[in-house]
């Protein structure tokens, strides 16, 4: 049996993988699963999955954590301290799927005690990329990517040579306001923007891939995770969503990587890995598809790609900086306090005022100084905001 932890269980990769998990529980000893507010999904999961504890991230919940789990062995746990304390114990395999960079510590304590670590957590790359892949290295922890462009990138790799890699295609949906005119995103609202046309995510990641900082972070990811210059990245609209990356070499093949869009494909992958086994997903019927369309994204429409790009080049603790002041800005656009466009130009702002601070974006790249730069960086866009509004 392995012993499999999941990070960030109650949300929307939480469920589909223990969608999977709970098809074969007979290879499963569930260690450790942790939510957020929704004690009652957490505290159901935990008790028919057998888990030894579940830990709600919020401290005011753990009242109702432990009433909810009253008499059925699962220990209750909350707040940070539980979520690294559980982190820490001992599993194979181990799911990366809270929202944000609340769920980089937690994943370094995994790596730490050499789990695998299925990563759905792309802000763990995003703000520490070259600190989390060391720590893997170190303490012999293995990485996989489960964000489904990267899933795709890495089976299309399998057996190939890093060498003989070109470029990388990571392809976008365009999201919610793909088919808009440019003159009306400055009016669209958060319900307008919490709708994925293919794909079914928590709303962070939805309104996230409305404004292309989902696709914006995930290049940063590809950077970061199979180690190629920026250049060689690329990001290609793909409306249909069946065609998650393409990889291309030097003698001019491109390999693709299709699938419906369902995370249990990468997650799966990442579960399995590295066998494949039979996964609960649809089979493509490209016949019937009949068409799979393609375009450049136009950068215009998507700042958040350009200042990707800027952040790739000035490295450093640039990575936090841009993922923290892109989840506040978010904050901020979820409490309609901004406007969707304003997103873009608070995290552009802060960016700014961190290269005029002198030394900050190039402090040692630890897991303090990461904490430490993201919270300025909120506090950072806060100041921006109400300057704004005032
Ligand atoms: P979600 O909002 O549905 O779920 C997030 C989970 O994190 C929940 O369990 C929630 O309780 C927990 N959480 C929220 N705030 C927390 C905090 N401060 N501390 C600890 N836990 C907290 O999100 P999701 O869509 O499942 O996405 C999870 C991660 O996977 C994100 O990093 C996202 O970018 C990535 N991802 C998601 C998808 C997808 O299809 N949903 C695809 C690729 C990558
Ligand atoms: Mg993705």
């Amino acid at each position: 049996m392995r012993k499999v932890s999941i990070f960030g269980a109650t949300g929307s990769v939480g469920q589909n993988t223990l969608d999977l998990i709970s098809r074969n529980p007979d290879d499963y000893d569930v260690i450790a699963l942790t939510g957020g507010g929704n004690i009652a999904q957490l505290a159901k999961d935990a008790v028919r999955l057998g888990a030894d504890v579940a830990v709600t991230a919020f401290d005011d919940k753990l009242d109702d954590l432990r009433s909810a789990l009253s008499g059925s062995g699962v220990q209750a746990a909350a707040g940070q301290a539980a979520l690294i304390e559980v982190g820490a114990r001992p599993a194979d395999w181990v799911m990366s799927a809270i929202v944000g960079a609340a769920g980089l510590a937690p994943g370094i304590e995994a790596l730490k005690q050499g789990a695998t670590l299925a990563l759905a957590n792309k802000e763990t790359l995003v703000c520490a990329g070259p600190l989390v892949l060391e720590m893997a290295r170190t303490h012999d922890a293995r990485l996989l990517p489960v964000d489904s462009e990267h899933s795709a990138v890495f089976q299309a790799l399998v057996g190939e040579d890093m060498t003989s890699v070109e470029r990388i295609i990571i392809t976008a949906s365009g999201g919610a306001f793909r088919d808009w005119p440019l003159s009306d995103l400055a009016g669209a609202t958060v319900e307008q923007a919490s709708n994925h046309p293919n794909w079914n995510m928590g709303q962070r990641i939805t309104i996230d891939s409305a404004s292309m900082f989902n696709k914006a972070l995930e290049v940063i990811e590809t950077k970061e995770y199979f180690d190629v210059h920026p250049s060689k990245i690329e990001v290609l609209v793909h409306p249909e969503s069946m065609v998650h990356a393409l990889v291309g070499f030097q003698d001019g093949a491109l390999m693709a990587h299709l699938g419906a869009p369902d995370m249990r494909h990468a997650i799966g992958y990442a579960l399995h890995w590295p066998e494949r086994r039979d996964l609960p997903v649809e089979r493509l019927d490209l016949a019937r598809l009949g068409q799979l369309r393609f375009h450049a994204p136009d950068e215009a429409r998507y700042p958040a790609l350009r200042l990707a790009r800027e952040v790739m080049e000035r490295g450093g603790l640039s990575g936090a900086i841009f993922n923290a002041a892109k989840e506040r800005a978010l904050d901020h656009f979820i409490e309609r306090r901004i406007r969707f466009l304003d997103m873009a130009d608070a995290v552009s702002d802060v960016l700014e005022r961190f290269e005029a601070a002198d030394g900050l974006i190039d402090a040692p790249l630890t897991l303090d100084n990461v904490q430490q730069t993201d919270h300025l960086a909120r506090k950072w866009v806060d100041e921006t905001v109400l300057e704004r509004a005032g």
